[in-house]
């Protein structure tokens, strides 16, 4: 029998109030049941709220330092327990083990930027306008931060939300995805074995409808941190806004590699490989377009298509796969309704285009690297995110065409050129329309310790990881000491002055 979890709220695990439970089920190989999960509601959120506020009082006094020597602790526990996490985490989501224990390492990595950040939260003096005065501003957690994360980074983005969020003093109730809840168990156990105070970290399972909504809605939150569809951002978006609530959206994204004539075309062609078909296309910030100058283009496109369709499906856990299954059947029909669109659109399938359903790939969710060409900017499979292993390649003749034809999507999160000319480096820099911009490496690969997030339809203006996430779990608190003795007005004018 499949072993059953619970949630974490107000110190201890328990039930969902209902008694309902979902399961939890591998991609790879649907017949396997990981565990199962407690299907949480409204009641269990109210409740896990209300612990998280009695939570805050507690771990808000204590002091950054000591908070930041539990995330350490916590980092501590990542090391050890690596492998195991990375191997449930490939059973539960699909990718392959090399890229579940590059999920974890980066939770290890935001967890020793969040220890250190325990000694620098630091705030900002400034000399006052008036004599015997001092001013200062101080970062102050916030409350209660409602954690809401998705399915393809179980531990690295839960990580970048809430080690921030309780380094600067801030309790947490956390939403993971409902197809990933065993790595957002295994955290929340670390969490507690580090030594974070039980109510100041509160663990609720269940869908969007039922636990996500409530833990906007609930006027308990102060501030939630999301990460998802763009679709799903939005809904947010306006019911926290009724709430007046903070609010950080990392959403969708429709990336693109340039390819130049004068790049190295040995280097681009590996970084396409990785950015498209990593995580089996199921990355926010995967290459999801193609863009070639012409006098490349053919050369390139031969050598991709080959490439593409010598790379091996199969279970994450399986040392020689290259693609793990995407991650769910509702995915990977989502995923199949567009390359249907493509063609009707027009565009032309090279490879792929089809479910692999050959032996043991029967049993899973897999779905052949796809590429299309003769793909044009205003096509869906150009401007859509895909969220799957489908690549749509387009031709352009010069850089301005290229950047123009890159900035053709409602998104903006990542993005590459590759080139080796300075000049169009820069260019590139300049005009690419992304929060993320690479020079001659791929759209993915992000690090924990620099701003992490997108323009446009990408998210609403905040950047996780490095020190940009500490803006959104802080509130300034601006104090002015007067050892003047006596009353002396900003701004007024004294009547000596005016004399
Ligand atoms: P999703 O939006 O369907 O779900 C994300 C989370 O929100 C899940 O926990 C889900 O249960 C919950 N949720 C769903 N509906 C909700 C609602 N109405 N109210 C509150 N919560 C709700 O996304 P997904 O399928 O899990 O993940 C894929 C999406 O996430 C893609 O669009 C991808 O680009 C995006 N993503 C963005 C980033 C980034 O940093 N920008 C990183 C990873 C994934």
């Amino acid at each position: 029998m499949a072993k059953k979890f619970h949630n974490f709220i107000a110190g201890k695990w328990c039930e969902a109030q209902s008694g309902q439970t979902f399961e939890n089920r591998n991609p790879a190989n649907w017949d396997e049941v990981l565990g199962v999960f407690p299907k949480s509601g409204k009641e269990d959120v109210d409740k896990a709220v209300r612990s998280a506020q009695e939570g805050f009082k507690e771990w808000r006094k204590v002091p950054a330092p000591q908070r930041g020597q539990i995330m350490k602790r916590v980092g501590d526990l990542l090391v050890k327990h690596k492998e195991d996490i990375a191997r449930g985490m490939t059973k539960e989501m699909g990718k392959v083990l090399m890229e579940t224990r590059g999920d974890v390492q980066e939770g290890i990595d935001t967890a020793y930027y969040a220890a250190g950040e325990g000694r620098r939260l630091f705030g900002q003096t400034a000399p006052s306008e008036l004599p015997s005065k001092f001013c200062v501003s101080i970062r102050q957690p916030i409350g209660v931060a409602g954690v809401i994360t998705p399915w393809n980074f179980p531990m690295a983005i839960p990580t970048w939300k809430i080690f921030p969020a309780l380094l600067c003093g801030n309790s947490v109730v956390f939403k993971p995805a409902s197809d990933v809840p065993l790595t957002g168990t295994r955290l929340v156990e670390l969490l507690l074995e580090a030594g974070v105070p039980p109510k100041a970290i509160n663990l609720v399972h269940g869908t969007g409808s039922t636990v996500g909504i409530p833990l906007v809605e609930h006027p308990g939150v102060d501030v939630i941190s999301f990460t998802g569809s763009s679709a799903v951002g939005r809904q947010i978006s306006s019911i926290s806004g009724q709430g007046l609530k903070r609010l950080s959206l990392e959403l969708g994204g429709k990336n693109a590699q340039i390819v130049m004539d004068d790049a190295n075309l040995d280097l681009a062609l590996e970084g396409v490989i990785w950015g498209a078909f990593g995580t089996t296309g199921q990355r926010c910030t995967a290459t999801s377009r193609l863009i070639l100058q012409e006098g490349i283009y053919e050369e390139f496109v031969e050598r991709l298509v080959e490439r593409t369709r010598n790379l091996k499906l199969g279970d994450g856990l399986d040392s020689s796969t290259d693609v793990g299954p995407v991650i769910n059947e509702k995915q990977r029909e989502n995923i199949h309704s567009y390359v249907e669109v493509g063609q009707r659109e027009g565009a032309r399938l090279l490879c792929g285009g089809e479910s692999a359903n050959e032996g043991k790939l029967s049993k899973g969710f897999f779905y052949r690297p796809t590429i299309f060409v003769d793909v044009t900017p205003q096509m869906r499979i150009a401007k859509e995110e895909i969220f799957g292993p489908v690549l749509a390649v387009l031709k352009v003749k010069t850089l301005d065409e290229a950047i123009e034809v890159l900035n053709a999507t409602p998104y903006g999160l990542s993005s590459s050129i590759y080139t080796q000319d300075v000049n169009q480096a820069f260019r590139a820099i300049e005009d690419i329309e992304a929060g993320i911009t690479y020079i001659n490496g791929p759209t993915i690969g992000a690090e924990a310790h620099l701003p992490f997030g997108g323009v446009k339809d990408t998210g609403n203006g905040h950047r996780e990881g490095g020190w940009t996430v500490y803006d959104i779990f802080t509130e300034w608190k601006t104090i002015y000491v007067d050892y003047s003795g006596k009353l002396q007005k900003a701004q007024i004018d004294t009547e000596k002055e005016r004399a």
